[in-house]
């Protein structure tokens, strides 16, 4: 049996514990040494390797920041381009808005101009066949609607030829003229018009008239041609212009037509030269 050597009071079987738990330490310590060393080595081997990785990645970055930097300033003056264009297009639509009644209100002027220009007679002023078969149109609907009565008049120079052949073109003008101002004169109502009809031909429609009122119409016509006195030394049956007229009144159908209605008038007119110029020929179409 070995003697125990160890001083007074000192565990042997804790301390050889204490000295294998030692021992284990140390190797595991020269283990991480070794470990460390591998990395260090390993580092020192790949360090270049990640400068120059970590270079390149910021000289990437610094590109990428500098073209960033460019777009966002070509962006920019795309914006200051647009709130521009955006100023300019509110000021013009600004202007649109003030100005486009006045625009409006001449364009309308404009176009009542052209509508009259295209409906009256350049020599007399007064409505063309045109403005003439428009406005007979018209009352002949409304009439034909109320069932009043309309009335139409057609009056033609008598020898007027002659009248220009004496006197010229030039007074022949003046004539109709004053032809013109008197028929416009002689009607009254608002729904009545005076037209020049063709060359030395007038005619006057009459809505809601009788033949009765037509014919009174028609006789103040004939009174203010004759109280102009304009001489026609050529004339065959007096010493002044003198008018032939056909008046003829009915109540709208949809059988009869203006046409039907003109085409009656003008036989009138032709009955007036027929029996020798300067009178009225009339005739009532109807019950
Ligand atoms: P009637 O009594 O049968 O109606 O005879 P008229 O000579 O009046 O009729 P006609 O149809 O033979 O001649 C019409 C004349 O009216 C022809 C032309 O000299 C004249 N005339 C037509 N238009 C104008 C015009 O715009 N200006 C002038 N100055 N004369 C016109
Ligand atoms: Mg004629
Ligand atoms: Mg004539």
């Amino acid at each position: 049996m070995a003697e125990d050597i160890s001083p007074k009071g000192v565990d042997m079987s804790s301390l050889l514990a204490e000295i294998t738990a030692l021992k284990q330490e140390i190797i595991a310590l020269k283990r991480d040494n070794e470990d460390l060393q591998m990395a260090m080595s390993t580092i020192a081997e790949h360090g270049d390797t990640i400068e120059t990785q970590l270079y390149e990645t910021n000289i990437k970055l610094q590109t990428e920041v500098a073209e960033r930097q460019r777009a966002q300033t070509v962006l920019q003056s795309l914006l200051d381009m647009l709130y521009r264009e955006k100023g300019d297009l509110e000021v013009i639509v600004e202007t649109i808005v003030e100005h486009g009644d006045i625009l409006d209100t001449q364009w309308s002027q404009q176009l009542r101009k052209a509508d009259m220009l295209a409906a009256s007679d350049g020599l007399t002023q007064i409505s063309n066949r045109r403005g003439f078969d428009a406005h007979l149109d018209h009352q002949w609907a409304l009439m034909l609607r109320s069932q009043e009565p309309i009335s139409i008049i057609l009056c033609d120079v008598d020898y007027f030829k002659l009248f220009n052949d004496y006197y010229g073109h030039l007074a022949g003008d003046d004539c109709l003229k004053s032809i013109a101002q008197a028929l416009h004169a002689s009607l009254a109502r608002p729904g009545d018009l005076a037209a020049r009809y063709g060359g030395e031909e007038f005619a006057a429609i009459l809505p809601e008239t009788s033949l009765n009122g037509a014919l009174k119409v028609a006789e103040r016509i004939q009174g203010a041609i004759a109280q102009l006195q304009i001489p026609h030394e050529r004339s065959l049956i007096h010493p002044y212009i003198t008018l032939s007229i056909g008046v003829a009144c009915t109540v709208p159908s949809y059988e009869g037509s203006p046409s039907s209605l003109l085409e009656k008038t003008d036989q009138l007119l032709y009955l007036a030269k027929a029996k020798g110029r300067n009178q009225i020929r009339h005739h009532f179409d109807g019950e």
